[in-house]
């Protein structure tokens, strides 16, 4: 037989305060988890204004920042680091596109379509790329992880 290794993927989610507020943490943790992850870790935090334009600030140049940054501070956000093999893309594909008004029509069976509510207020993020997720994740539970030696190396 051939055995081929399963690589893990981490990536972060985050349940954004209208998914928080809306009672959808359990509904979303339970797709989550049929959906084969492992919830590695999880904080539920208030971010400020400032924590949250480091957050987004590929999209300071945009004119949606400010009223993003006031949506993503208007209460606790819950973040998660999600595992499982090809984490990144199975998670965004799990929460749907970013217009939650178009998901419930276009992807119906989404997350975004279940608790969004229009292209701002989608009640869920994803990392868009393994570089992102890395980021991400050191952003809501710092560097430790990328120094602590989780497998043998012999
Ligand atoms: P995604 O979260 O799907 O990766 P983006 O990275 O493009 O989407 O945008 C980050 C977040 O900014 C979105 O999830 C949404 O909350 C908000 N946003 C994106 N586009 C718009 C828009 N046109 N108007 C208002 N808010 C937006
Ligand atoms: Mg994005």
């Amino acid at each position: 037989y051939r055995c081929e290794a399963v690589e893990m993927e981490r990536t972060l989610a985050m349940i954004k305060p209208d998914g928080l507020s809306g009672k959808y943490t359990e509904a979303i943790k339970e797709v989550i988890l049929d959906s084969g992850f492992h919830i590695v870790k999880e904080t539920e935090v208030q971010l400020d204004a400032e924590r949250a334009s480091v957050f987004y600030a590929e999209h300071s140049q945009r004119s949606f920042f400010d009223s993003l940054v006031k949506y993503i501070t208007s209460g606790p956000v819950l973040a998660m680091v999600l595992e499982r093999p090809d984490a990144v893309a199975q998670w965004r594909t799990l929460i749907g596109p970013t217009d939650a008004k178009k998901a419930k029509t276009s992807h119906p069976n989404s997350i975004r379509a279940m608790c969004g509510l229009d292209s701002e207020k989608n009640c869920v993020h994803g990392s868009d790329s393994p570089e992102s997720a890395d980021r991400e994740i050191s952003f809501f539970f710092g560097e430790a992880e990328s120094v602590t030696v989780e497998h043998d190396e012999l």
